[in-house]
């Protein structure tokens, strides 16, 4: 670890909140306009500004971004043109949201911030490391190319962040990882982020962070707050007509629809298209620079909405997003809590709506009951997994029950039923 960590040439005369800062940084938090720190801003910032290593569980939405971005772009020493901090992350999309964030967040201090992922040619990016990074956010597979060309030297890192940490290990990023972390320098400071602690993310902190301080946030449990949750009984074949008449309400400005299957995504965004809709279609199949514009008309409002699977979506930050509709019901609860999670962001209102076809019963009887048991468990304040236990194993949406209508608040009375086994997601065909 690095000892304590002083705001590089700027003078603290600023507040975030309780927390002093830097002009620069003032700056940027101003221009973004983020006037007060979240929960886990004011809970990161300080530790990691003391040069302490900080594991936090976190949900993206949660501002975690900021969390540890403000304590690297204080730390960079802006006269060397060297990289100084690494930002490990699951997926493309997540890699350039952080890559922005922090981007706008180091733009008065003229910190160079470049993303390194996979799905594209090297050329750009080798460009931007050779004008000097500083701070590299990238997936752990174009990290290590990178490293093995020698394009990307890592033994300058003076901190390290490994965020959705769970999601990394879920797609197997373990050894990249590990072996990313042997190249940099014993002595940084490293910040674990991750939604979920379970035992292999715990065990991966304890072997590469140095008694870190740990930090739990209770995000806003989409199933139960802002979010206005919304199960629609409709007839054999007639989703796409319930979508339509929901797409063209006013009050549904940006919609995400998620489809289980790649086909079915491109599916539904033709017969959308076709009947004059602005839509898209955002699945494993395509192109990075297909996605990069998917998500520029997306934020700039050329789409109404976004067709998506679920691998997709992951990561995604959709600022805006006034809808979730499931056209097709997910393949474990979990998922639907992720999926709906997407809008009612930082507590503005959202809606979700899930159709349900005569097909969808018994997935739908084995949700509520998830929901029950999920919401009689924030009733008993539990809604943060912390401590060491084995994670809550996920059940398949699968069970043959069914039940009347959606009654979240119900205690949970079935404990003792029999449960299917966990499944993890099927990454099907995104
Ligand atoms: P993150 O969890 O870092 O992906 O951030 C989630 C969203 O919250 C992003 O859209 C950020 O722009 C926004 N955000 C982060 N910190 C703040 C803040 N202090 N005030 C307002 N919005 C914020």
């Amino acid at each position: 670890m690095n000892s304590s960590i002083q705001p590089a040439g700027q003078s603290a005369d600023q507040t975030f909140g309780p927390l002093p800062v830097g002009d620069d940084i003032a700056r940027a938090l101003h221009r973004m306009g983020y006037s007060q720190p979240t929960p886990i801003q004011e809970q990161a910032i300080p530790p990691l500004r003391n040069g302490l290593d900080v594991m936090g569980q976190a949900q993206t939405g949660t501002g975690k971004t900021a969390g540890f971005g403000v304590p690297i772009v204080e730390m960079i020493d802006l006269r060397a043109r060297r990289v100084q901090a690494i930002v490990l992350v699951p997926t493309r999309e997540l890699c350039l949201q952080v890559a922005e964030e922090l981007s706008r967040l180091g733009s008065f201090a003229s910190v160079r911030v470049v993303a390194v992922h996979g799905g594209v040619g090297f050329g750009r990016q080798l460009d931007a490391l050779r004008q000097g990074a500083q701070i590299v956010v990238g997936t752990p597979g174009r990290v290590e190319d990178l490293m093995a060309r020698g394009n990307l030297r890592l033994d300058g890192v003076r901190f390290a962040v490994l965020d959705e940490a769970d999601r990394m290990l879920d797609v197997g990023f373990l050894p990249a990882i590990e072996r990313i972390l042997g190249r940099t320098p014993s002595t940084r400071q490293t910040a674990l982020f991750s939604a979920t602690i379970p035992d292999e993310v715990r065990r991966l902190a304890s072997r590469h962070m140095h008694e870190p301080v740990t930090i739990a946030i209770e995000s806003k449990k989409p199933t139960v707050e802002a979010i206005d949750q919304r199960f629609e009984d409709v007839r054999d074949g007639d989703k796409l007509k319930a979508l339509i008449a929901h797409l063209d309400d006013p009050s549904c400005f940006l919609a995400l629809v998620f489809r289980r299957t790649t086909y079915k995504a491109d599916r539904l965004a033709h017969d959308l298209s076709k009947r004059g809709y602005k839509v898209a279609a955002l699945h494993g199949r395509r192109t990075q620079p297909q996605r990069e514009k998917v998500l520029a008309d997306l934020k700039s409002a050329k789409l109404h909405a976004l067709i998506a699977t679920d691998i997709a979506a992951r990561g995604l930050d959709i600022g805006g997003l006034t809808h979730v509709f499931n056209f097709d019901l997910p393949d474990t609860p979990e998922t639907y809590v992720h999926r709906i999670g997407r809008t009612g962001r930082a507590g503005e209102a959202g809606t979700a709506i899930t159709l349900i076809g005569p097909e969808d019963a018994e997935g739908l009887s084995t949700l509520k009951k998830y929901l029950a048991r999920r919401e009689a468990g924030d009733q008993r304040g539990s809604g943060i997994q912390e401590g060491r236990g084995k994670p809550r194993r996920s059940s398949q949406i699968s069970d043959r029950s069914r039940s009347g209508s959606f009654q979240p608040s119900r205690p949970n009375r079935n404990r003792n039923r029999r449960q299917r086994p966990s499944q993890p997601l099927q990454a099907r065909s995104a």
